[in-house]
């Protein structure tokens, strides 16, 4: 069988869940935030690991009701609210609370107004305090606020950093006093026991005066880093994820012999190459740099298969195919094919974390997670 797995650590993501819940103050609450499929990891996977939040926050509809059928019982937010009536009225059915960021939702909730003892009656009313992206302008939000507590709803304010991994860009400050100043209006104004939730991952670590009632960690449940130039292993976090597959072929390569699409490697000297059975179409990405590398784990001769031993590590070259890369093992002692290569999992056990990963694709450990492909096999431990 074809090795491409992705392996999901359970105790990895309890334990980043809960250095989040350390560093907040008791009275906050916890969205986890599992859209898009847990960022790549599967939902499924996931929700017994989260037990422990509060409520779980989702983009859409659609992925509320998969939480709903896999069994959670506890809270769900949609962060984009619902797109129409039809789908307001079925997010009710499934106690589903939404975000209203826009005029027509506002419409939406005042007409058809969920059981007095509903979660639903409570609303996440969205600010625009400067990344422009959605939200009610601080000009309009009293009035917005105003219509939904006459007709019966609790809010929680809400907005979104646009720079909050980066400390010290002004945006952030001017962010947390335009919604501070939104937040005593309303509570001065509509209704004193208006909540407030301001802080993502970045802002969880980079902003702890702004934790509120509500937080919503996403990206360092999953042992990524949220922040810039600092490892999420610096940060205490585990990685969740563990994407793997094996060598499937390899080959003694002359000096100036290329290697792959567009010959776009040229051996320099003799190298030993292997070939791995993983590619874009598994979730790697074809856009990496030449500091890419891999974990070879070299396993005793007459091991099984979880007892490895060495860890090498080993530049990929040439162009990353749909099914397959190419890695340099001029370095590896007698490798054999059947060894396990790790593409990213835990620097702890000398394996490339996802973020460094990341950044030879000049992207986000975020984007790296989403897009891992159906096709690894599913692991879960
Ligand atoms: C995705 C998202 C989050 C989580 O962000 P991270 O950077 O992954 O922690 C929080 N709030 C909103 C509104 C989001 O869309």
């Amino acid at each position: 069988m074809r090795n491409a797995s992705i392996t999901i650590n359970s105790a990895a993501l309890t334990h980043n869940l809960n250095q989040v819940i350390k560093k907040i103050p008791e009275k906050t609450k916890v969205l986890a935030m599992v859209k898009a499929d847990a960022y790549g990891h599967g939902v499924k996977h996931c929700i017994l690991s989260l037990q422990q939040a509060d409520a779980l926050g989702v983009a859409c509809f659609d992925e509320a009701k998969q939480i709903r059928s896999l069994g959670w019982q506890k809270g769900i937010v949609l962060i984009e609210g619902v797109f129409s009536q039809q789908e307001w009225a079925e997010s009710i059915e499934a106690d589903c609370q939404s975000i209203i960021h826009h005029q027509k939702q506002v419409q939406w909730a005042v007409d058809q107004l969920p059981a007095a003892d509903s979660a639903c009656r409570t609303l996440w009313l969205k600010l625009n305090t400067g990344m422009n992206r959605l939200g009610f302008e601080p000009e309009e939000i009293v009035a917005v606020a105003k219509t939904l507590v006459d007709a019966g709803y609790n809010l929680i304010l809400t907005s979104h950093f646009a720079n909050a991994d980066r400390p010290d860009h002004p945006s952030n400050v001017n962010q947390i006093k335009i919604f501070t100043e939104a937040l005593t209006e309303l509570r001065e104004q509509v209704d004193s026991n208006i909540k407030a939730s301001l802080c993502n991952s970045a802002g969880i670590l980079n902003f702890p005066e702004c934790h509120f009632d509500w937080v919503r960690p996403g990206i360092m449940l999953y042992g990524s880093t949220p922040l810039e130039g600092i490892s999420a292993r610096d940060l205490q976090l585990k990685p969740v994820m563990t994407f793997a597959a094996s060598l499937m072929a390899i080959h003694n390569i002359a000096a100036g012999a290329p290697v792959g699409y567009g010959s776009r490697f040229v051996a320099n000297r003799p190298i030993v190459k292997g070939i791995v059975s993983i590619g874009y179409g598994d979730g790697y990405p074809r856009v990496v740099d030449g500091s890419a590398w891999v974990t070879v784990k070299q396993m005793a001769s007459d091991s099984t298969e979880s007892e490895t031993t060495v860890s090498y590590k080993c530049p990929v070259i040439g162009r990353v195919a749909m099914d397959m890369i190419a890695i340099d093992l001029t370095e590896v002692p007698n490798p054999m094919v059947g060894y396990k290569v790790v593409l990213w999992g835990d620097p702890e056990q000398a394996e490339p974390s996802v973020d460094e990963i990341a950044n030879s694709a000049h992207t986000l450990g975020y984007e790296l997670l989403c897009r891992v492909t159906q096709r690894p096999t599913r692991v879960v431990i």
